[in-house]
């Protein structure tokens, strides 16, 4: 099983992908492990890419999709896969197509899990944070005992970090419809896109993932 996972900040994606990776026993494929991989293997793309990383630029597409060629040939995927951030923008989506052409394979199937914006924004400005210990609270799902104490240390330090305020969550929000958008139609065109209701629990989402796969005829 072939799977695109497209999901913004905060919408589960992650969670949903774990559960994927269990049960159909398919690796996840993120451009991050993979560069960071190659750079550790010292492959003649990682080292591209890390010359790329250490002059503060961003990696080329050209070298990224060299690497998920390379990556797509392991035999880990055999069985298929998760794309968990990848692509980003049409050209990889475009230039993922070619691969797909080039070694014969082909994509099964694209989720979106969407969720209200107004309820990424609550989830996600809910975290706080122990800034003496690290410890990791929700004032939603899982408050400290009494309120700004620490259930941990003990300490008056469980703060919202800057990373978890609204406005910063906006943001990296207004950029991920930006970009994504896009890629959206673009699967959505191939008929390859399947849009997943991500605003209740977890394994509710899952069932529907799965479903989803099932009715699409691409389940194992
Ligand atoms: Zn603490």
């Amino acid at each position: 099983m072939r799977i695109i996972l497209l999901g913004a900040p905060g919408s589960g994606k992650g969670t949903q992908s774990a559960y994927l990776v269990d049960k159909y026993e398919i690796p996840q494929i993120s451009t991050g492990d993979i560069l960071r991989k190659a750079v550790t293997d010292g492959t003649e793309l990682g080292k591209k890419a890390e010359s790329f990383m250490t002059s503060g630029g961003l990696v080329p597409d050209d070298v990224i999709l060299g690497m998920i060629r390379e990556r797509l040939q392991d035999e880990d995927t055999e069985r298929g896969f998760i794309f968990d951030g990848f692509p980003r923008s049409i050209p990889q989506a475009e230039g993922l197509d070619d691969i797909f052409g080039e070694i014969g394979m082909t994509l099964d199937r694209v989720l979106e899990i969407r969720v209200p914006f107004e309820t990424i924004l609550t989830r996600m400005t809910s975290r706080r944070v122990c800034a003496h210990c690290g410890a990791v609270y929700n004032l939603r799902s899982q408050p400290p005992k009494v309120d700004g104490i620490c259930d941990r240390c003990g300490r008056a330090e469980v703060v919202q970090r800057e990373d978890d305020s609204e406005e910063t969550v906006r943001h990296r929000l207004q950029i991920y419809e930006t970009s994504t958008a896009p890629l959206v139609e673009y699967y959505e065109r191939r008929g390859l896109l399947s849009v997943v209701e991500g605003d209740k629990a977890p394994q509710d989402v899952f069932s529907e993932i799965v479903q989803v796969l099932e009715d699409s005829g691409n389940a194992l």
